[in-house]
C-alpha cells in the first residue's frame, strides 16, 4: 500500500483521500496513478465509488513490485503515533481522514504534457525521493469536505453491528466498544479532538465549538433558500429548543462546482416531495429568536444522505 500518487497530468504527490475528494467534488476522474518514488503503476482502491459503506481509499502495486528498494512509502524519522483503533483495523483501513479544512483553489485537470518518465532511476536516487518526502512529515489526511468523515464515521458504527453478527463482540459491550474506537481515531477541526466527540446530536449542543451535528428531518423552503428540520431538539444549559439547519441559495452561483449544484437539486426535490432525510451538517449553532439554528457556510460542510427505504 502506498501513501502518495502520482498521475501522468501532475507530478504534485496526493494521498487517496484528495484524490477522493476532487471525485466527489468536482466530478474530476484519474485514469492512470504512479508511484512518486520508483514511478511503477499503481491500482487505486475505493477513490471511485459513490455512496457508504466504503473503506479508506488507497493506493496498491497490483501489477508489479515497487523497484529500487521502495516499499510505496516516504520515510519518516518521526516516531508513529499509536492509535487505538489499530487494534481493530488492518493498515489500510486505519488510513481516516484526520482533518476537516476549509477548501484550496479549485485543482483542474492540466492538459499540460505528460510526464516523461523517469530512465535512470537507481534506489539512492528512490531512497533520495522517499527521504525527502519524509521530511515533509508524516501526511495528515485531509479532506475538505465533510461526506468522507461522516462515511468513515458510519462504517465504524456498521462495523460494530457486523462484529455482534459475527460473535466477536458482546452485544451489550457493542456501544463502548464503537466509542472507544472512535475515541481513539483524532481529528483536527477547528480545535484538536477525536470522532467521537466531533459528531454531536443536537441534544448535546455546544455552543462554542465548531461540531458535527446529525439527526433526521425534512426540507423546507423559504424565500432565501432552504431549512432542514431536525426530529430530536437542541438541550443547552438544561433548556430545550428547537434546532434548524439554514441554507442560504447565495452559496450557489454560477462557479459552484457539480456537487453544489447537484445538492441544491436535491434539496429542491425533498422539500417538494416531503422526503424524510438524514442530515450532517459542520458549523458552531447560535441561538436566533429561541431557535438554535445552524448556518451553513460552505456546502463542503453539509452532507444529506441519500434516504433510503426501508423493508
Ligand atoms: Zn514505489
Amino acid at each position: 500500500m502506498s501513501d502518495y500518487a502520482i498521475t501522468e497530468y501532475d507530478d504534485q504527490p496526493m494521498s487517496a483521500w484528495e484524490f477522493r475528494y476532487l471525485y466527489l467534488r468536482e466530478g474530476v476522474e484519474y485514469e492512470n496513478f504512479f508511484c512518486p518514488y520508483c514511478d511503477i503503476k499503481l491500482c487505486a482502491y475505493l477513490i471511485y465509488v459513490d455512496g457508504e459503506g466504503v473503506r479508506s481509499p488507497y493506493f496498491s502495486a497490483r501489477w508489479e513490485r515497487h523497484k529500487f528498494g521502495c516499499d510505496g512509502k516516504a520515510i519518516y524519522v518521526d516516531a508513529s503515533v499509536k492509535k487505538v483503533a489499530t487494534a481493530y483495523y488492518g493498515t489500510h483501513e486505519l488510513d481516516f481522514p484526520e482533518a476537516l479544512t476549509a477548501r484550496p483553489p479549485t485543482h483542474k485537470i492540466k492538459t499540460k504534457t505528460i510526464k516523461s518518465q523517469s530512465l535512470n532511476l537507481s534506489n539512492a536516487e528512490v531512497f533520495e525521493r522517499r527521504k525527502k518526502a519524509g521530511l515533509l512529515g508524516r501526511p495528515v489526511s485531509k479532506t475538505y469536505l465533510l461526506q468522507p468523515i461522516v462515511e468513515m464515521y458510519n462504517s465504524v458504527w456498521a462495523d460494530g453491528y457486523k462484529k455482534v453478527d459475527e460473535n466477536v463482540w458482546n452485544a451489550n459491550n457493542r456501544v463502548s466498544m464503537t466509542t472507544n474506537i472512535l475515541s481513539g481515531m483524532p481529528i483536527l477541526l477547528e480545535d484538536k479532538t477525536e470522532y467521537n466527540e466531533a459528531f454531536r446530536s443536537p441534544l448535546f449542543l455546544d455552543k462554542y465549538r465548531c461540531r458535527i451535528y446529525h439527526g433526521h428531518g425534512f426540507v423546507h423552503v423559504f424565500p432565501n433558500g432552504f431549512i432542514l428540520t431536525s426530529e430530536k431538539s437542541a438541550r443547552v444549559e438544561g433548556q430545550t429548543y428547537t434546532f434548524k439547519i439554514k441554507i442560504y441559495e447565495a452559496l450557489i452561483n454560477n462557479d459552484s462546482p457539480m456537487s453544489h449544484l447537484a445538492l441544491f437539486e436535491a434539496l429542491a426535490s425533498y422539500a417538494m416531495n416531503k422526503t424524510a432525510i438524514r442530515w450532517y451538517a459542520y458549523g458552531t449553532p447560535s441561538l436566533v429568536e429561541d431557535i438554535y439554528e445552524l448556518l451553513v457556510i460552505n456546502l463542503d460542510y453539509l452532507y444529506i444522505k441519500k434516504p433510503f427505504q426501508k423493508k
